[in-house]
C-alpha cells in the first residue's frame, strides 16, 4: 500500500515498505498577553499566579514572561492582581461558551 494519495494530508512517509506518522509541531499556548504601555512592571500578577507560571521582569518597567504557557489554569488570578488592567486573558476556543437567550433562536 502507498503513502501518497489517501494520505496526503497526514504527516507521513514512507520506509522500507511501513508508513512513519510524525506528530505536528504545534504552538504553545498564549493565555495571557500584556499591554506594556499599561504595565509598571511590579509583578503583583507573578505572584499572585497559583502555580508560578509567570516569571519576573528582569528589570522595573518590563513586563513579566509568562514561563510555561501550557501549564496555564485561566483561573484569571493575575487579571484581578492587576491594578492596572494591563493583563488580558486568552481563553482557549473550547472554553468559549456562548449562551443565548433560547427565545432567540425562533422555533
Ligand atoms: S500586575 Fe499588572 S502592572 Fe504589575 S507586572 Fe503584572 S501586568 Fe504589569
Ligand atoms: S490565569 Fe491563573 S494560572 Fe494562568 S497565568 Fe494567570 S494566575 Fe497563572
Amino acid at each position: 500500500m502507498s503513502s501518497s494519495g489517501d494520505n496526503s494530508g497526514e504527516n507521513s512517509r514512507e520506509s522500507s515498505g511501513k508508513n512513519i506518522y510524525m506528530i505536528r509541531a504545534v504552538e504553545p499556548a498564549k493565555p495571557i498577553s500584556f499591554d506594556g504601555a499599561k504595565c509598571t512592571g511590579c509583578n503583583s500578577c507573578v505572584n499572585a499566579c497559583p502555580i508560578d507560571l509567570l516569571l519576573p521582569s528582569r528589570s522595573k518597567g518590563e513586563t513579566p514572561t509568562v514561563g510555561y504557557p501550557d501549564e496555564c489554569w485561566y483561573c484569571g488570578c493575575c487579571v484581578m492582581e492587576c491594578a492596572f488592567g494591563a493583563v488580558k486573558l486568552r481563553h482557549p476556543l473550547m472554553n468559549r461558551a456562548r449562551w443565548v437567550d433560547k427565545d432567540s433562536l425562533g422555533g
